[in-house]
C-alpha cells in the first residue's frame, strides 16, 4: 500500500547519484581526476554479492571506476590485509570497502583499521569514529549519512527536535546519534535492555528504527505527525510472493504511516540512499587525495 507522507527513498536517491556524476565529470575535466572505488568481498554470502554488485554497478555509472575483489569464504586473515595494503598503496584507488560481515578467521577490527583513513569511505576506521565523534571532518558511515540526508529534505532544520535511534552498532546506531546530535537534535538512543520502548518511541518527532527484526515498531508507538526512517532489512515469508519471501523493514509500515508525518518504505527507503552516499563518500575522499576542492 503507497502512503501520501512515503518518503521515496529511491528518486531522492536518483537525484544525488545525478548530482554526483555531474560532479565526477567536473573533476575529470578540471582536474584529469577520476575517482576510484575498490570494494573487498570475502566469501560467498549471496545478500553481501547483491549489494557489492549494486555498489559496483552504480559506481560505474556515476563515471568512477570501480573494482572489486572477490576472495575464497577461507581467505587467511593476512591475505585479506595484505589485499587492503596493496589497495592503501594504489593511488588510483580513492576509496576501499571491505564488505563485511568478514568470516570469523579474519579479525574485522584489525582490517577495518588497516584501511588508510583517507581512503575509508565507509567510516568505520577507529580515527574517523573519533573524528565524528568529536566535531572534526571525518568520513562518516554511509547509512546514517543517507538518513540525515532525508531527515533535512524532510523537516529541514533539526534543532531541538527530539530523536530517538533504535540500534547501538557501529555500522548504523551509533554513527546516527552522533549525526543527530551535530545538528542539535536532543538524542535517546535506545537498544535491546532499553526499558518501556514503546514510550520512548512516543516522545519522539524523529524515530530511526534500525534492530534488524521484522516490524518490531509499532503504529501506536509513534507521535503523530512525527517522521520515522526504517532502516532495517527484514526477510519474511509471503505466500502470495513467486519467491515466498518479501523484504520488509523494522517498522509496522501500514500501522505508523497513519500516524507519521513522513516515513521511508522498505524498500525504497534508506537502502538506494546507503548507495548513493557511498559515491558521495568516495568523490570527497578523491577530492582530498587529489588536494583539490569538491565541485560544487
Ligand atoms: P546489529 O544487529 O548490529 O544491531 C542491532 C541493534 O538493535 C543492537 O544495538 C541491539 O541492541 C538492538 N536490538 C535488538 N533487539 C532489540 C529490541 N528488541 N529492542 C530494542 N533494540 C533491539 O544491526 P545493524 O545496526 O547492523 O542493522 C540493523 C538493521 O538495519 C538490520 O536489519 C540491517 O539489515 C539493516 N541495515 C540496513 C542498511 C541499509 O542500507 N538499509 C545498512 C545497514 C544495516 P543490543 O546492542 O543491546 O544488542
Amino acid at each position: 500500500m503507497s502512503h501520501a507522507n512515503t518518503i521515496d527513498g529511491k528518486a531522492f536517491a536518483a537525484k544525488l547519484r545525478a548530482d554526483i556524476g555531474r560532479r565526477v565529470t567536473a573533476l575529470k575535466e578540471s582536474h584529469g581526476v577520476t575517482p576510484g572505488l575498490s570494494v573487498v568481498l570475502v566469501g560467498e554470502d549471496p545478500a553481501s554479492e547483491v549489494y557489492v554488485r549494486n555498489k559496483g554497478k552504480s559506481t560505474l555509472e556515476a563515471g568512477m571506476n570501480s573494482n572489486t575483489y572477490k576472495m575464497s569464504e577461507s581467505a587467511s586473515h593476512d591475505e585479506v590485509m595484505a589485499k587492503v595494503v596493496e589497495l592503501n598503496n594504489d593511488p588510483a584507488v580513492h576509496g576501499i570497502l571491505v564488505q563485511l560481515p568478514l568470516p570469523d578467521q579474519v579479525d574485522s577490527d584489525a582490517i577495518l583499521n588497516a584501511i588508510n583513513p583517507d581512503k575509508d569511505v565507509d567510516g568505520f576506521h577507529t580515527l574517523n569514529v573519533g573524528r565524528l565523534n568529536s566535531g572534526q571532518d571525518a568520513m562518516v558511515p554511509c547509512t546514517p549519512v543517507g538518513c540525515l540526508l532525508m531527515l533535512k529534505e524532510v523537516i529541514g532544520d533539526l534543532t531541538g527536535k527530539n530523536a530517538i535511534v533504535v540500534g547501538r552498532s557501529n555500522i548504523v546506531g551509533k554513527p546516527m546519534a552522533a549525526l543527530l546530535l551535530k545538528e542539535h537534535c536532543t538524542v535517546t538512543i535506545a537498544h535491546s535492555r532499553t526499558q518501556d520502548l514503546a514510550g520512548e518511541c512516543r516522545r519522539a518527532d524523529i524515530v530511526i528504527a534500525a534492530v534488524g527484526r521484522a516490524r518490531m515498531v509499532k503504529g501506536d508507538w509513534i507521535k503523530p505527525g512525527a517522521t520515522v526512517i526504517d532502516v532495517g532489512i527484514n526477510r519474511i515469508e509471503d505466500a502470495s510472493k513467486k519467491s515466498g519471501t518479501r523484504l520488509v523493514g523494522d517498522v509496522d509500515f501500514d500501522e505508523a504511516a497513519a500516524v507519521a508525518g513522513a516515513i521511508t518504505p522498505v524498500p525504497g527507503g534508506v537502502g538506494p540512499m546507503t548507495i548513493a552516499c557511498l559515491l558521495k563518500n568516495t568523490v570527497t575522499a578523491a577530492c582530498r587525495q587529489a588536494g583539490v576542492p569538491e565541485p560544487e
